[in-house]
């Protein structure tokens, strides 16, 4: 188990919320949440798409704190659509990361694709930073994503759940491999003294 405060954000996935955030955002947004966060040297300059640790996971999750703050009630929403941007970002960018280049999902039952790339993603994050400890659930007919060094709530404590970036993102990779909207429901949340993140894939909604 790595401490909380020797945990890190590789460069690659700090690059990735920052481009996504600034699309769902814009420019003034995310400067503004970066100067709240003390990740100033972030402005106008992204950090290179590399490996290297680039904040300490506190850092990221201060970072959707302060969205949270600064949008009000809007904020789940918001941080929804970062999310959804990032796996885009990440989809377009770095496809040979998440294993899916050329991926012959057509090939799949839907259940399967969805196994696929939520187990891509697993992987994905596994290889950029070996601190991660995430695995994906197929029991009793319903499918999860379960992170225990979920970094959107690292060193946070909260009543409810507050995970809403990576429900946006799990959300797009089950769209994109499935090709329907799903609703995904955050059932565990470490900020609310849970062992891990559970994000359970829940019934399709009708589009
Ligand atoms: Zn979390």
């Amino acid at each position: 188990m790595v401490d909380a405060q020797e945990a890190v954000i590789v460069n690659a996935l700090v690059r990735q919320f920052l481009v996504a955030a600034q699309e769902v955002m814009g420019a003034n947004g995310i400067n503004s949440v970066l100067r709240t966060s003390h990740l100033e040297r972030f402005i106008g300059n992204l950090p290179p798409d590399d490996l290297n640790p680039g904040v300490k996971a506190v850092e990221y999750a201060r970072m959707n704190e302060a969205i949270e703050a600064f949008y009000g009630r809007g904020a789940r929403g918001m941080l929804r659509r970062i999310g959804r941007a990032s796996f885009q970002y990440a989809i377009r960018e770095q496809p040979a990361l998440m294993g899916l280049a050329g991926a012959a999902l057509r090939l799949l039952p839907q259940r399967q694709r969805i196994l696929f790339v939520l187990n891509n993603m697993v992987g994905a994050l596994k290889k950029t930073n070996a601190q991660v400890d995430a695995w994906v659930e197929d029991k009793d007919g319903s499918i999860a994503f379960i992170e225990r060094t979920c970094a959107i709530c690292m060193g946070r404590k909260s009543i409810q759940p507050t995970c809403y970036l990576y429900i946006g993102s799990i959300g797009e990779a089950v769209r994109w491999a499935s090709g329907q909207d799903y609703d995904i429901r955050e059932t565990h949340c470490i900020a609310k003294g849970d062992p891990y993140c559970r994000f359970e894939i829940g019934e399709q909604i009708s589009m």
